[in-house]
């Protein structure tokens, strides 16, 4: 961190956050790769202090590393928490955030049912196994919601702050409040919107996850998780599920995050400019029968994206649902693009499709999936920095192409 007293912006902890901690050998401007698996000292006295907590230091990797300190010190910051731990997925940040939680057999989580399939499939599948119980509900409709979680007891509350593949944006601080009133927790998976978007501990979660793979890598070539705690009594249940089911971060990947942190406003500002262009330009088009898109969904919802986002900002993504609502039109347009890349993930430089009823929610139940609005026609686009003219050049092209044939 920088030693500067006043509070900086932003941008600017981007930047600086997390780098130039005190070594041996000075401050290195950006943080090495301590590519180690443990860490030795001149007696065992000194070994056993650090052990103790007694002496700073490190041990072993497994317990934690400089490189990846160096990551979670920088999202700590960026989401404005207490504590921070990086994790090597998503999946098991996600995983860390919700044992941290503390649920015991007969425990009920509340989970959005727009939640990634991924995720309420480790609530029911892995969670499921250990007598913890899983119930969901529309967290957009808040009345709705207040009632199952008054039917349920949950002692979780689960969301994400743009929902996947059909991009609702959660009002957290009113979710945040029902949990409260249940004495509940609340976690909020804030992968789509980055904490650039939004930060969702100052509207009352507790944890907030991040798949780093996503917007806070950037670039397609690392997998990461990490959660950041309100409270500082949460580290050491974070900690535990580090130490004892093993699934840290790799140094090389904590390098490679740290650096697409930097950049995380400049691509956002380009990526969600781009997205309201496309979703401007789609929303009459011929061949699109539906665009989901934040800023276009309505003055109600409008007054949530306002408060939950930054402005003007309404995230990077957009959904189409084609006028030829069938998978085998969605592969046509998919299969006719030639810049935007077929890709099982978002949150790239590049901008990348993703056919959600067979990718993120292929688990589901095809009548569930409907249920949900996820029909077989919808396709997600995530934007990328190219100049939006060549990426609207070539959805166009790929919608009047698959079309015809
Ligand atoms: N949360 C969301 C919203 C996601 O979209 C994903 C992956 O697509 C994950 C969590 C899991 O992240 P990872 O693939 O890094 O495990």
């Amino acid at each position: 961190m920088t030693s500067a007293k006043q509070k900086l912006n932003f941008n600017t902890q981007l930047v600086h956050a997390g780098e130039r901690g005190e070594t041996p050998h000075g401050k290195p401007v950006s943080t090495p790769i301590y590519a180690t698996a443990t860490f030795t000292y001149d007696s065992m006295a000194e070994v056993d202090q650090v052990f103790a907590g007694e002496k700073q230091g490190y041990i072993y990797t497994r317990y934690g590393n400089p490189t990846v300190a160096a990551l979670e010190q920088a999202v700590q910051v960026l989401e404005e928490g207490a504590v921070s731990c990086a994790y090597s997925t998503g999946m098991a940040a996600l995983h860390a955030a919700i044992f941290a939680c503390e649920l015991g057999p007969g425990a009920t989580i509340l989970a959005s049912q727009d939640l990634y399939g991924a995720t309420l499939d480790l609530l029911y599948k892995v969670l499921g196994s250990y007598g913890i119980k899983t119930a969901t509900a529309d967290f957009s409709d808040l009345e709705a919601l207040r009632a199952k979680a008054l039917e349920v007891g949950p002692r979780l509350l689960i969301a994400e702050t743009i929902s996947n593949p059909l991009l609702k944006v959660c009002d957290i601080a009113a979710c945040a409040e029902i949990a409260r009133e249940l004495g509940a927790r609340f976690i909020v998976d804030n992968t789509f919107a980055s904490p650039y978007l939004c930060q969702p501990l100052k509207h009352g979660a507790d944890f907030v996850v991040h798949s780093a793979t996503k917007y806070l890598g950037g670039h397609a070539d690392v997998m990461g998780g990490l959660v950041v705690a309100r409270d500082n009594a949460d580290l050491l249940a974070l900690v535990g599920v580090m130490k004892l089911v093993g699934g840290v971060l790799g140094t090389w990947e904590a390098h490679e995050i740290l650096r697409g942190v930097k950049t995380l406003a400049v691509r956002m500002d380009r990526q969600c400019a781009n997205a309201l262009s496309l979703a401007t330009r789609l929303a009459n088009h011929t061949r699109v029968s539906r665009v989901h898109y934040p800023a276009l969904a309505g003055a109600h919802s409008a007054e949530t994206v306002k408060r939950m986002l930054r402005a003007p900002h309404a995230g990077a993504l957009v959904s189409i649902e084609l006028k030829e609502n069938t998978q085998a039109a969605a592969f046509r347009f998919m299969d006719a693009l030639s810049l935007c890349v077929r890709s099982t993930s978002l949150g790239d430089v590049f901008t990348g499709v993703l056919h959600p009823a067979t990718a993120s929610h292929r688990e589901v139940a095809p009548k569930r999936r409907l249920q949900l609005g996820i029909s077989d026609g919808l396709v997600r686009i995530s934007l990328g920095i190219e100049d939006i003219e060549d990426i609207i050049a070539d959805i166009e092209q790929a919608l009047e192409k698959s079309a015809e044939e």
